[in-house]
């Protein structure tokens, strides 16, 4: 494999030829994981920068080691661009993660054993949000809610956000805390029925943006930010930054938001990498990033209207935002979401299997698939593009037990992705 164009510096044999196996992975196959993105390479180049170097505990101004003169400079940087961009109070920019920054969200506003309503998981929420298998659900006592029964009348939506469940669960839980967000949804999520509700039992509202936080900054998207207590997000789905996570608050809880994210959770921040957040969320305010946020949602829109042409049900009915979750089983009701996913890696297409609501099959097999477009936008597919896309798909998964026609689909796809590079310009 030729090595990466962007990884130049790198003169370990074996790590060279890694990263150049993913370089040619990522360009000739195409990606669909909602929750991907494909970062400039600016926003690379300062997450490989010396700041990997610099120990900071604490935050600017008050920092536990000397030396901080530049670094503090960068982090409140970043913090401005991003109060700047969510019109927030408040940023705190040293969460590691998505998980982490929800975690010390948790921390910040609740006592251990206080209740949390969060999203049900195999409804779309994150593990994150009370899974029995994260920590979350070991300090917090978790209720959840879920969507609508499916619907098959075009008039009536179904599986979206049940507000009548969350508020008769609220009325009779009494949480300390409230969580909107999710990780497999594809529709708007309107704070404002959340904040009537958080107000009637007096809870706190989280907003978990992880996955829309891009759409938001692109202004397609309702801004959470005005009606949450705490809006959390990742930098690396739709926004495009580096991985890593964020959170933006109102005044009143930003001492406790800062105390609970460091010492509380994390030890040393990671400079560089917030450098390369200050670059994406420079890189968010843009008005190009606005006309990236439009194309992702139409893009989602035409992708999802293919792929129901093709056969598949769509959960919810459709997408308003960049992410598809397919029902498998009216296309096929043998084929799972294991499957799937594995046949479609064969034709070069990478996806993630996921459970729908009320999923028969278990969360390790599961009846669903997600699909997203930030990523392959990013690179350039525009509206007929994912359409074609679809149909690779549906060829690829009818052909799933013929080597002749996943390799014919390879090769459709590796052309596509060869006319859409998302580092062009910086290839050769
Ligand atoms: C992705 C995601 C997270 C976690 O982000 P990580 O950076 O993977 O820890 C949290 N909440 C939601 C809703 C997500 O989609």
């Amino acid at each position: 494999m030729s090595p990466s164009p962007l990884d130049r510096w790198i003169t370990d044999d074996e790590v060279v030829a890694l990263l150049g196996d993913e370089w040619a992975r990522q360009t000739t196959t195409l990606q669909l994981i909602a929750s991907e993105n494909f970062a400039s390479p600016a926003v690379l180049a300062a997450a490989g920068s010396i700041l990997t170097n610099k120990y900071a505990e604490g935050y600017p101004g008050r920092r536990y080691y000397g030396g901080n003169q530049v670094v503090d400079e960068v982090e409140d940087l970043a913090r401005r661009r991003l109060t700047a961009l969510f019109g927030a109070d408040h940023a705190n920019v040293q969460p590691h993660s998505g998980a982490n920054a929800n975690v010390a969200v948790y921390e910040a506003l609740l006592e251990p054993g206080d209740t949390i309503l969060a999203m049900r998981l195999d409804q779309g929420g994150h593990l994150t949000h009370g899974s029995p298998a994260s920590i979350t659900s070991t300090f917090w006592r978790f209720v959840s809610y879920g969507v609508t029964p499916r619907s098959d009348d075009p008039a009536v939506p179904g599986e979206v956000i049940d507000f009548d469940n969350v508020r008769d669960l609220a009325l009779a839980h009494r949480p300390r805390l409230i969580v909107a967000g999710a990780t497999a949804y594809s529709r708007v999520i309107d704070p404002v029925p959340f904040r009537e509700i958080a107000d009637e039992v007096g809870a706190y509202l989280m907003f978990d943006s992880a996955h829309v936080a891009g759409l938001i900054a692109g202004g397609v998207h309702p801004s959470p930010v005005p009606y949450a207590d705490v809006v959390t997000f990742t930098t690396h789905k739709t926004l495009r930054g580096p991985r890593g996570g964020a959170i933006v608050c109102r005044e009143e809880h930003a001492k406790r938001i800062d105390s609970a994210v460091f010492p509380g959770q994390q030890g040393g921040p990671l400079e560089h990498v917030i450098a390369a957040k200050a670059v994406a969320f420079e890189e968010a305010r843009q008005p190009a990033f606005a006309d990236y946020a439009g194309r992702v949602v139409a893009n989602a829109r035409a992708f999802a209207a293919a792929l129901e042409g093709q056969g598949f049900r769509l959960v919810s009915g459709g997408t308003e935002n960049h992410m598809v979750l397919l029902d498998l089983r009216d296309f096929d009701g043998e084929l799972t979401g294991k499957v799937a996913q594995e046949a479609l890696d064969r034709a070069g297409i990478t996806t993630n299997r996921n459970t729908i609501p009320d999923d028969p099959r278990s969360a390790f097999v599961t009846s669903g698939l997600r699909v997203g477009t930030a990523a392959e936008t990013t690179a350039g597919l525009g509206e007929a593009e994912f359409a074609a896309v679809a149909g690779l798909m549906a060829r690829a998964l009818r052909g799933r037990d013929d080597e002749a026609v996943l390799t014919e689909v390879r090769r459709d796809v590796a052309a596509l992705c060869a006319a859409h590079n998302p580092y062009q310009g910086f290839v050769g």
